[in-house]
């Protein structure tokens, strides 16, 4: 498969509209949990892989921010990270279950679940993930380009 180069936030092409109308902003079920996001957004990546339907209930869907142009308001003390692999941690609101942040050890950029986003986000889903653990009963109904493990570094 041929493997394009994901889009990062830093490095969007120029032919495309721009990603980042104004500070995107999203929240948990709750709303204890809030943030805002002060740069650009990867487009959207489905990831199939096991660990994103157990904790999404379905395929995980993300975009990427670079961490420093993200900020996280959790007076509430609610926001809850859980250790999913040796190098993962996953965040999640403890009030409501919402699951949030996806965490790699040593990247540049925090991924954060699509559907936490408030609208509209002006994405666009780019790429499914991880396909070759994709639950039996789900089909791709896209064209998207598919991989069958993850990005290289995103
Ligand atoms: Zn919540
Ligand atoms: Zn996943």
């Amino acid at each position: 498969m041929n493997k394009t180069q994901i889009n990062r936030p830093s490095n969007r092409p120029s032919n495309r509209p721009s990603n980042r109308p104004s500070n995107r902003s999203g929240q948990c079920l709750c709303g204890k949990v809030s943030y805002t996001i002060y740069g650009d957004c990867r487009d959207i990546v489905l990831c199939h892989c096991q660990q994103c339907l157990r904790f999404h209930g379905y395929h995980g869907a993300y975009t990427a921010v670079a961490r420093q142009d993200i900020k996280i308001a959790d007076t509430a003390q609610k926001l809850a990270w859980y250790q999913s692999s040796a190098e993962v941690t996953r965040g999640f609101c403890n009030e409501c279950g919402a699951s949030l942040f996806w965490s790699k050890q040593g990247l540049t950029t925090l991924s954060v679940a699509a559907g936490s986003l408030s609208q509209p986000t002006k994405l666009n889903m780019i790429a499914h993930i991880f396909t070759e653990q994709m639950a039996d009963y789900d089909t791709i109904c896209d064209d998207l380009q598919q991989y069958d493990s993850g990005l290289q570094s995103t």
